[in-house]
C-alpha cells in the first residue's frame, strides 16, 4: 500500500519472465497486458449522524477467457487502484495454476471498518453491491471476503443482489456462512493447501517433515491453520508472530493451545513455556520453513539477506518484493510462490460455487478430498514445469503452466 513500487507492474514483469521462458505467443501476452475492466463507483452512506459520506470503490475484473471472474473484495483506508488490479491479475494465474474454471478478479473500498457503526458498515457493503451488481453474478463475477471483509458482509451480499434480481442468487458471493449456503471446509481451507503444497514439495525436494522446524509469520486464519496442520505432519513449529509480538520455543510450540491462548488474550504475546521474538528476527530465524502469513512485501531487499530459512512459503498474497526474490534466489532459499501456495482457498471457494449451484452440500471430508486433489495436482504440473527448464524458479514455473492454460484457452475460444 505505501510500497514505493507499483504493483501492478510487478505482476506484469513475472509474466514477462515466463512468456520468455516458454516462448508465449505474444498475442496473448498483449490480451493479458491489462485488465479487462476496472469499474469504479461512488457509494452514498447514510452515517448515523444524519450526514452523507461518499465512499469510492473499484471492482477490477482482469481475465475471464478461463470461466466467471472471482476474487475477493477488500475494505481497507488504503485500497487504492493499482493494487486491486494487481490482486486481480493474480487471481487470473492462481485459478489458472490449480486449473479452476475461473478468470481472476478483486475488489476494493476505501474505508475503515473500525470506524463505521454495524448499522453504516451494512449500508456501505449493500450500497457497494448494488452499484457493482450489473456487472457481477453466479455465471460473471463471484465476489469473496479479503481484508476486512466476512461471512457476515457475504449474507449482506447475498440478499441485497438477491432483492435487486428478484430471486435467490446464493451463488453470486462465496465465503458465506454455512447456513447461507456455505462449504464445509472453508475456514481453514488455505492452510490446508499450504501444509499439501509443502508435503509434495517434501517428497520432490527431499526434505524431511518429520521434525522439521517453522516459522509462521501472521497467526490468523490462514497461518493458525497452516501451523495447525503441518504440526499434524510432525513438524515443529519454533516461532509464531502476530502484530503484537511474537513467540519462540526450540522445542516446538502446541499451535492448537497457542490458538485457544490467543483468542483468550488477543494475541500469540506470552504463551507460556515460550520467548519473546520479534517480527524482524522471526524472519531472521535459523529453520527449515519460514511461511510468511500476514501481509504483503515483509521480505524485502533490505532484509532478504539475513533469512536463513531453507525454504519460503508463501501463505500471504505477494510476501516477497522482487529484489528479495532475487536475493533469495542467490542464497539458494526455494520459494514456494503465492499462487501455489494459497490456492486452497480459492479452490474451497470453487466448491462452495459448484454445491450452490447443484443445491447439494458435501461433508467436510469430501471437501478435504477434493481439495487434496486439486493441490496435489497444481503442484505436480508447476514441479514438471521447473524441472523441464533451466533457469526457472518455481514462481516462474507457475506462471508458466498458468499461461500454458490461459494460452491453450484463449486458442480453443478463438482470440488468438
Ligand atoms: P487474518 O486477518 O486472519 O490474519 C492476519 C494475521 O497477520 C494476524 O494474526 C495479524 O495479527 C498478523 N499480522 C498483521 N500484521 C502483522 C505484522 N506486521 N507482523 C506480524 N503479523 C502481522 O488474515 P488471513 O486471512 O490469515 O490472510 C493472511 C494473508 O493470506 C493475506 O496476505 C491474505 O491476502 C492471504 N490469503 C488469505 C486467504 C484466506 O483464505 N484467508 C487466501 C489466500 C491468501
Amino acid at each position: 500500500m505505501s510500497q514505493p513500487y507499483r504493483h501492478y507492474e510487478v505482476v506484469s514483469q513475472l509474466v514477462q519472465k515466463a512468456a520468455a521462458a516458454m516462448k508465449l505467443d505474444p498475442r496473448v501476452k498483449e490480451l493479458l497486458r491489462e485488465p479487462m475492466r476496472t469499474l469504479k463507483v461512488s457509494i452514498p452512506v447514510k452515517m448515523d449522524d444524519g450526514s452523507i459520506r461518499v465512499f469510492q470503490g473499484f471492482r477490477c475484473q482482469h481475465n475471464n477467457v478461463l470461466g466467471p471472474f472471482k476474487g475477493g473484495i477488500r475494505f481497507h483506508p488504503e485500497a487504492d487502484e493499482d493494487e486491486v488490479k494487481a490482486l486481480a491479475a493474480l487471481m487470473t494465474y492462481k485459478c489458472a495454476v490449480v486449473g479452476l474454471p475461473y478468470g481472476g478478479a478483486k475488489g476494493g473500498v476505501l474505508c475503515d471498518p473500525r470506524e463505521l457503526s454495524e448499522g453504516e458498515l451494512e449500508r456501505l457493503s449493500r450500497g457497494f453491491i448494488r452499484a457493482i451488481a450489473p456487472i457481477i453474478g453466479p455465471e460473471q463475477d463471484i465476489p469473496a471476503p479479503d481484508v476486512n471483509t466476512n461471512a457476515k458482509i457475504m449474507g449482506w451480499f447475498v440478499d441485497e443482489y438477491s432483492v435487486l434480481r428478484g430471486s435467490y442468487q446464493r451463488g453470486v458471493v462465496t465465503g458465506k456462512p454455512i447456513g447461507l449456503g456455505g462449504s464445509e471446509g472453508r475456514d481453514g481451507a488455505t492452510g490446508r493447501g499450504v501444509m499439501y503444497v509443502i508435503r509434495e514439495a517434501a517428497a520432490a525436494f527431499g526434505l524431511e517433515l518429520r521434525g522439521a522446524t517453522i516459522a509462521v509469520q501472521g497467526f490468523g486464519n490462514v497461518g493458525s491453520y497452516a501451523a495447525k496442520f503441518l504440526h499434524d505432519l510432525g513438524c515443529k513449529i519454533i516461532a509464531v508472530t502476530d502484530i503484537f509480538g511474537g513467540v519462540y520455543c526450540k522445542d516446538g510450540i502446541d499451535p492448537y493451545s497457542l490458538k485457544e491462548h490467543e483468542m483468550r488474550t488477543g494475541s500469540v504475546k506470552d504463551f507460556p513455556g515460550t520467548t519473546p521474538v520479534s517480527n524482524e528476527e522471526l524472519l531472521a530465524l535459523e529453520c527449515d520453513i519460514l511461511i510468511p502469513a500476514a501481509l504483503g512485501n515483509q521480505l524485502t531487499g533490505k532484509n532478504a539477506g539475513s533469512v536463513k530459512a531453507k525454504w519460503v512459503v508463501e501463505a500471504a498474497n505477494g510476501p516477497t518484493t522482487p529484489e528479495a526474490d532475487e536475493i533469495l534466489k542467490e542464497k539458494g532459499v526455494l520459494v514456494i510462490p503465492d499462487i501455489l501456495a494459497n490456492a486452497g482457498g480459492v479452490t474451497v471457494s470453487y466448491f462452495e460455487w459448484v454445491q450452490n449451484n447443484y443445491n447439494y452440500y458435501w461433508s467436510a471430508e469430501e471437501v478435504d478430498q477434493r481439495l487434496e486433489r486439486i493441490m496435489v495436482d497444481a503442484f505436480q504440473a508447476v514441479y514438471k514445469a521447473y524441472a523441464e527448464r533451466e533457469e526457472v524458479d518455481l514462481r516462474v514455473a507457475a506462471y508458466v503452466v498458468a499461461l500454458e492454460r490461459l494460452a491453450a484457452a484463449m486458442k480453443a475460444r478463438g482470440w488468438v
